[in-house]
């Protein structure tokens, strides 16, 4: 049987750990910036611990870091990394450079369970949670293809933001999340600021009120129709938790000061584009502290679902501006390598890139 990893430990199993073993508990402190501020990827790297508790900590945990198979690179500078975990299940990251920012999108489920029409990694179905060590690992395994790429002068950079967009719905994978954020941002872990965290969520109403409690990290809330008949039928969830409870529950939610709810809507052609459906969702929106951001929709094969156009977007834009909403387009990035949001499959085998080639041997 597998070791147990390592970076699935908060600061307080490292503590315990060493406490049974009448180690002192700053000797976990040591551990954690090893892993977490010095790219240790073996515990002999270790040099400032005693030689038997290194052997003992080989002993006892491995670390886990996802295998990077593979770095697809589009045009606009973005790279989508495909990770491989200890049982063979892969998954997605996503590099996006942005001026002086670069922001890693993080996956958090093998698949997903929500189940959104529009959205490729539905069509996988739910494997599996990832554990707050496969999560982190995503980060750590980031920042070091960073590193190496600025070493060979081929970009500025350092990872400045996080967002937790990639394949799966972060709160229905609750502990591998908060446990993650939890080692991401300690001053004992990787010391991220929560500021530049943001979790996005089809909108599980509890969960969402959970993370406000646990965390500090920004919200966003894949809203995407206003018409509970149109959400229920491209986004299951809202069976569960229709639009008007979500919102609801939104407007009830104890925002800190200064932080407002981003609120984002794939735009599907003839589907919840129309400037009637943004007054409707300007309206509805009334009362709570936010901003709209507009997803021209990704599309990918078998999609049932067009991309409004540029004209339709920019005129959803103005209509909801013109009610006093603060909207912005997101524009997509990587759609050439399949990393824009809603693409995310983690085929082993870039079929869809040679297709689109017309490269089959
Ligand atoms: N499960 C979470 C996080 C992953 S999706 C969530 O749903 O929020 C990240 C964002 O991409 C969501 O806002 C989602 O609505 C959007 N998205 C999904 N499929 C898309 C597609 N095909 N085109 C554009 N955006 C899409």
């Amino acid at each position: 049987m597998a070791l147990p990893d390592v970076l699935d430990c908060s600061r307080a199993e490292l503590d315990a750990w060493c406490a049974a073993r009448g180690i002192p508990a700053y000797r976990a402190g040591q551990i954690a910036t090893w892993l977490y501020r010095q790219d240790a990827r073996e515990f002999a790297a270790m040099t400032n611990l005693p030689a038997e508790l290194r052997a003992d900590l080989a002993w006892s945990f491995r670390i886990g870091l996802p295998e990077l198979v593979r770095v697809a690179r589009s045009s606009d500078g973005t790279r989508k990394l495909l990770l491989r975990l200890d049982d063979g299940a892969t998954i997605e990251s996503v590099l996006i450079p942005d001026g002086e920012r670069l922001t890693l999108c993080v996956s958090t489920q093998v698949g997903c369970a929500m189940g959104c029409a529009f959205c490729a990694t539905a069509t996988l179905g739910f494997g599996r949670h990832l554990r707050r060590g496969e999560i982190v690992g995503q980060l750590l395994v980031a920042r070091a293809l960073v590193r190496d790429e600025q070493e060979r002068h081929e970009g500025p950079e350092r990872i400045t933001n996080m967002v937790f967009m990639g394949m799966g719905e972060p709160l229905h994978n609750y502990a591998g999340t908060v446990g993650a954020i939890e080692t991401l941002t300690a001053d004992w872990g990787v010391d991220f600021s929560h500021r530049r965290i943001t979790v996005s969520t089809v909108g599980l109403v509890p969960e969402m009120q959970r993370l406000l409690a646990d965390t500090q990290v920004n919200i966003a809330v894949s809203l995407t129709a206003i018409d509970q008949d149109v959400r229920k039928r491209i986004m299951p969830v809202s069976k569960k938790y229709p639009v008007e409870d979500l919102l609801a529950a939104c407007r009830a939610l104890p925002l800190p000061r200064r932080k407002r709810i981003t609120f984002e809507y794939v735009m599907l052609d003839g589907v919840n584009d129309a400037p009637a459906q943004a007054r409707t969702l300007a309206r509805a929106l009334r009362g709570i502290r936010c901003k709209v951001n507009l997803i021209p929709f990704n599309p990918f094969p078998g999609a049932p679902f067009g991309r409004s156009d540029d004209v339709a977007v920019a005129r959803f834009q103005d209509a909801l501006r013109n009610a006093g909403v603060h909207a912005t387009i997101r524009e997509s990035r990587g759609p050439d390598i399949a990393a824009a949001c809603g693409q995310l499959v983690a085929e082993e085998e870039p079929r869809r890139a040679r297709a689109h080639a017309g490269d089959v041997r």
